[in-house]
């Protein structure tokens, strides 16, 4: 596969076609904020991956909340935004906290705290959006949020 131009609405389109109905369904209340009023916000790099990563982040904090107890209702919310240098994208999750003393372990290929995990997600993660794509993925708890953030290089001479 080869790097292209593609549009980061449509790819969280397709991700929400796959998860759309599970969430729907669920306790979770999903907002997506598209804070990018110029038309069509194009990434560069390898879609299929990208999106895989996005799935995998939407799924761990999808899997944690859906264990918890279904009578309370928790957020989702992923915002895209633009800036000199970078698109980012931010998913957020209140469905409890990382542990301090693990935060910087769960890149780390086969870290997990599920009973049946791989810790192969978020490695993979961190491979295609900073090895392959040559941008940045990082995790912090902010409040009761989890937040992970990715940032995309702008492709030159495109947008
Ligand atoms: P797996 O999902 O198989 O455990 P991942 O690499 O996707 O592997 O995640 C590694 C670990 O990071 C998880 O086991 C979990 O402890 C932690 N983690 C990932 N995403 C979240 C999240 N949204 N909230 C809390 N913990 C998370
Ligand atoms: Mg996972």
């Amino acid at each position: 596969t080869k790097k292209t131009l593609f549009s980061i609405r449509k790819a969280f389109e397709e991700i929400f076609e796959i998860l759309g109905k599970q969430i729907y369904y669920s306790n979770i209340d999903l907002k997506l904020n598209y804070e990018y009023d110029k038309g069509e916000l194009l990434i560069y790099g390898y879609e299929n991956e990208f999106k895989q990563v996005l799935l995998n982040l939407i799924n761990n904090a999808k899997n944690k909340i859906i264990e918890k107890d279904s009578q309370n209702k928790y957020n989702l919310i992923i915002n895209i935004f633009y800036d000199e240098n970078y698109t980012t994208i931010e998913i957020i999750d209140d469905g409890g906290n990382i542990e301090e003393d693990i935060l910087d372990k769960i890149f780390e290929p086969y870290f997990t705290t599920k009973k049946s995990g791989t810790g192969f997600g978020l490695y993979m993660a961190k491979v295609i959006i900073e090895d392959k794509m040559n941008g940045l993925i990082s995790v912090k708890n902010r409040d009761k949020n989890v937040v992970f953030t990715l940032k995309l290089p702008h492709h030159k001479g495109a947008q």
